[in-house]
């Protein structure tokens, strides 16, 4: 099977019937980007920079972010980098923060939220990436967004932080491309608005179905509970990619859905641009991607939105998919 899966690599990630998307993988840190070469990803959908302030007793300083964004932009070359903003609370503690202990730490002082309210450390990071961005195709996404204010309060540091960049005569992509997690449903039925605010989606499943279904993603009692096969998460999903693309953006997922043998063929079918996962799982995916056809997964994906409960959608998955 593996020689079989080595046979992907150097191939594009195009369906039976002509259909191209990407195949990219998600990191923790900048080393990690080997392991995304040697599965021949295109590139990196997800950089969890959260790593580089958990794996330490302070903050990370500018250069040592600055140092690790550019060596993964430098391995990546031409090939998409996704920084992803910090990502702290919930199930990411830090404890040097000093955040103050939650009764709902999902639901709480979370990313995006923690960053647009202690300002001077988001401002550190956003430095960090826009120089990095002189040196690859870095992309800056922002996580747990869940309002438009917050979308246009993150990009207006962005801005901010570029002027100060400019002035200090440092170099920086000013076309940087910025998108948002979606993975709150409040940004995925409300979609078509957010996606005129920004260039690019990545779907976050993991905290999308969690948020939706109210199923902590760690609690094994209620583990039963959480499915990405619901059929409101995979309505969700289908909105926002529908949104995404009226708006001429692109809409990739990040979350573990997107390398699920399972779901693949939906996703194709929804018109899913980016699939971004585990390093490990790239080569699998890329099979899958070429051994289905779009329109055939189209059909499946018609009668799949017609079934009320995930067991179903499960099982016409199974049956229709070899
Ligand atoms: C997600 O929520 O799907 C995601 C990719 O982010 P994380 O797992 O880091 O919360
Ligand atoms: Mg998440």
């Amino acid at each position: 099977l593996q020689e079989e899966l080595n046979k992907m690599k150097g191939q594009e990630s195009i369906s039976k019937d002509g259909y191209k998307v990407e195949v990219l993988g998600n990191i923790g840190t900048c080393q990690d980007v080997d392991m995304v070469m040697e599965n021949d990803g295109e590139g990196v959908g997800l950089y969890r920079t959260e790593f580089l302030y958990m794996h330490n007793d302070r903050l990370p300083t500018e250069e040592e972010q600055f140092a690790a964004y550019k060596i993964a932009a430098e391995k990546l070359g031409k090939k998409p980098l996704i920084i992803r903003t910090l990502d702290v609370g919930g199930d990411k503690g830090i404890p040097y923060l000093n955040i103050p202990e939650e009764m709902n730490p999902f639901l709480g002082y979370r990313a995006i939220r923690f960053c647009l309210d202690m300002k001077e450390i988001f401002a550190v990071q956003l430095r960090a990436i826009l120089r990095a961005s002189a040196y690859g195709n870095v992309k800056i996404m922002f996580p747990m967004i869940s309002g438009i204010e917050e979308v246009r309060r993150a990009k207006a540091m962005v801005e901010e932080v570029k002027a100060e960049l400019r002035k200090e005569n440092l170099d920086f992509n000013e076309d940087i491309e910025i998108g948002i997690m979606v993975e709150i449903p409040s940004v995925a039925i409300h979609s078509r608005a957010f996606a005129k605010e920004v260039d690019f989606f990545s779907i976050g499943t993991n905290d999308l179905i969690q948020y939706t279904l109210a199923v902590d993603r760690g609690n094994q009692k209620v583990g039963h509970l959480y499915n990405q096969f619901h059929p409101a998460v995979l309505s969700l999903i289908k909105m926002t990619i529908d949104n995404g693309h009226a708006e001429g953006i692109r809409v990739g997922m990040c979350g573990e859905a997107a390398g699920d043998e399972r779901m693949i063929p939906l996703l194709l079918a929804m018109g899913l641009d980016e699939f971004s996962m585990n390093a490990s799982q790239i080569l699998k995916a890329r099979h899958v991607i070429k051994n289905t056809s779009k329109e055939a997964a189209e059909g499946i994906l018609n009668a799949v939105l017609e079934l009320p409960t995930a067991p179903e959608v499960e099982s016409c998955i199974d049956e229709n998919i070899p």
